[in-house]
């Protein structure tokens, strides 16, 4: 089963994409997160992004479809997939169903993460992730154990240098005109989708999530 989460940076997806791919074992495909490592490995890709990353711009689609499409070769065919901010464009979304086409596949289910932009903002501002292993904590809502430290590799935590304040309103501008459209374009292309309000406590947004993936049968 392939699963695109779609919603605004900061509403938490991420973390809820996490935990159940651990629950399923099922692959976590998130670009943000790719790109992040390719910029600590300093690859040419990790160069190639890092402006547009830095200023809350999107990577151009042709990097990031040659980077999916090589990431997916590397996961068996079988595999349950969460798409986490990929795609963020109606191209990369059009990619995604020419890649998955050509492996008998398809995107059989869209989720939602919906909260106000205050909660968002107040999200990312509290956000601390680590530069080795990638983990996300936030100061307000889900510190790590030992202030500034990650828990799983001892690593110091970093603010993200786009979860700067002027960074995020540039992101949640990019979202709204290039991102949001997906949601109509997946209604049209009549994939299932649900939306999951998720401006309330972890725990319930994640039963939520929890039943709308394996609700659909084949990830559970
Ligand atoms: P994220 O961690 O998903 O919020 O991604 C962080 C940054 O990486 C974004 O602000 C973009 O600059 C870039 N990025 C991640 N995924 C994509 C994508 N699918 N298309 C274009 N840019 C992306």
């Amino acid at each position: 089963m392939v699963v695109v989460l779609l919603g605004p940076p900061g509403v938490g997806k991420g973390t809820q994409a996490v935990r159940l791919v651990d629950e399923l074992r099922a692959a976590h495909v998130s670009t943000g997160d790719l790109l992040r490592a390719a910029r600590r490995e300093g690859t040419e890709l990790g160069r190639l992004a890092q402006g547009f990353m830095d200023r809350g711009e999107l990577v151009p689609d042709g990097l990031i479809l040659d980077l999916v499409r090589e990431h997916l070769a590397g996961i068996d065919g079988g595999t349950d997939v969460l798409f986490d901010g990929f795609p963020r464009t109606t191209d990369q979304a059009d990619g995604l169903d020419e890649v998955l086409a050509a492996a008998g596949r398809k995107v059989d289910a869209v989720v939602l993460f919906e909260a106000p932009d205050e909660t968002l903002v107040r999200r990312l501002s509290g956000r601390r992730s680590c530069p080795e292993c990638g983990a996300v904590y936030n100061v307000f809502f889900g510190p790590s154990a030992a202030e500034g430290m990650c828990d799983r590799c001892g690593a110091t935590l970093v603010h993200r240098k786009d979860d700067a304040p002027e960074t995020v309103e540039r992101r949640l501008q990019v979202y709204l005109e290039q991102t949001a459209p997906l949601v109509a374009h997946y209604q049209v292309h009549s994939a299932e989708l649900t939306r999951i309000g998720a401006d309330r406590d972890v725990e319930e947004v994640y039963a939520d999530f929890r039943r709308a993936v394996t609700g659909l049968g084949g990830a559970a």
